[in-house]
């Protein structure tokens, strides 16, 4: 008999990508041979501005970090013209995610998100106790329209990634902006952002704009994807500086360290950084596209720094061929996608060695 409370006893945990030194070790193979596609990881290597701040922050390892996050706070209301008082950090965004899933909902609570969203928003519902409810897809993106109508008396909150991961689907800023206009104000809205900064040009919709018309918003992001500080955790959301009050009541008092504090705070100003990692994820997209096309293989369009491709039924075994070719991407039969695998964007030549790897195993299993 467990002595876990109901929730979590059913729970099964987060699956993250396989480490490269955890493959190494199953298969015997060189760690630097291998190439590591599963975890939406930025292929450029940290900005050179975040390991300096880094390395001058190392001597201050002895004392507890800056609870309140001051200059991480400035710098993020600098950017992005918001409200210190608007900010709650978290260590990376999914500390944020689940401290809003307990602040808002508890057991008598239902708790909306799309099938095939982030797998993160089932685990922290189910933790609390919460009935997740799962609304089937459109397309393989957020069916919107079934979201709102799948609201009840009961419903706290609904998540919604844009774009979403695995899938990389996204909806444009009047889709999101018709979308709130329907959701009961006694309702919050979770608007995921984690990949936005890789939606650039006229696709690009900002959940921050639609702070002040939409009080039930809380937009969270992270500096794990296009910032390249995935090993750091820190991400945050924005919000109503009452929302704001309540998350910070209920997160850790020091759940950002003073290296990821200062990292953050440092890459917010490389915006070479940035409109690198922007860019050399735009031209592996188009790369692995063409590849999929010329493989004859379909793949769902993404918006992201990852891309889903339809590898059929015998993905499992494509996927132990690619590991075993020293190639790390994520099946996402988790996901309820059995057929995908979803492999994030990397160098130009990773993108290269893992097509091959993929054409190799496509062509030499039975
Ligand atoms: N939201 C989405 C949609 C994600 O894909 C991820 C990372 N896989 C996160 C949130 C959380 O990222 P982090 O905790 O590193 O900020």
């Amino acid at each position: 008999q467990s002595l876990a409370v109901k929730g979590v006893q059913a729970l099964s945990p987060y699956q993250p990508g396989k480490p490269i030194d955890e493959l190494a070790r199953e298969l015997g193979l060189n760690p630097d041979g291998i190439i590591k596609l599963a975890s939406n990881e930025n292929p450029l290597g940290p900005s050179p501005k975040a390991l300096a701040a880094v390395r001058e922050a190392l001597d201050e390892l002895c004392r507890y970090p800056d609870g309140n996050g001051f200059e991480l706070k400035q710098a993020l209301s600098a950017r992005f013209a918001v409200k210190p008082s608007q900010i709650t950090l978290g260590n990376g965004s999914n500390d944020v995610l689940e401290v809003i899933t307990r602040c808002f909902a508890d057991s008598s609570s239902e708790v909306v998100f799309s099938q095939y969203a982030f797998a993160v928003y089932p685990l922290v519902t189910q933790a609390i106790g919460a009935k997740g409810v799962s609304v089937p897809a459109k397309d393989y993106g957020h069916d919107l329209d079934a979201m709102v109508e799948a609201i009840t008396d009961r419903t706290k909150l609904v998540f919604v990634a844009n774009p979403n991961n695995p899938t990389g689907t996204v909806h444009g800023a009047e889709a999101i902006e018709s979308f709130l206009d329907r959701i009961p104000a006694r309702v919050l809205v979770v608007l995921d952002e984690a990949y936005c900064e890789y939606l650039q040009g006229e696709g690009y919709v900002d959940g921050l704009s639609l702070l002040e018309r939409y009080p039930n918003l809380i937009v969270t992001r992270t500096f794990s994807k296009a910032w390249g500080l995935a090993s750091l955790r820190a991400g945050y959301s924005v919000s109503s500086p009452e929302i704001a009050n309540i998350l910070n009541r209920v997160r850790q008092p020091f759940n950002v360290d003073t290296l990821a504090l200062a990292a953050a705070t440092a890459v917010l100003g490389d915006e070479e950084y940035l409109q690198r990692s922007c860019e050399v994820n735009a031209q592996g997209m188009k790369q692995l596209e063409s590849s999929f096309g010329e493989m004859g293989l379909e793949y769902i369009p993404s918006a992201g720094n990852f891309i889903a491709v339809d590898v059929g039924e015998r993905a499992p075994e494509i996927n132990q061929s690619l590991l075993e070719q020293g190639v790390i991407v994520r099946p996402i039969a988790g996901y309820g996608m059995p057929r995908h695998l979803r492999v994030s964007i990397g160098l130009p030549e990773e993108n290269a060695r893992f097509v091959e790897a993929l054409s190799h195993a496509l062509g030499t299993l039975p």
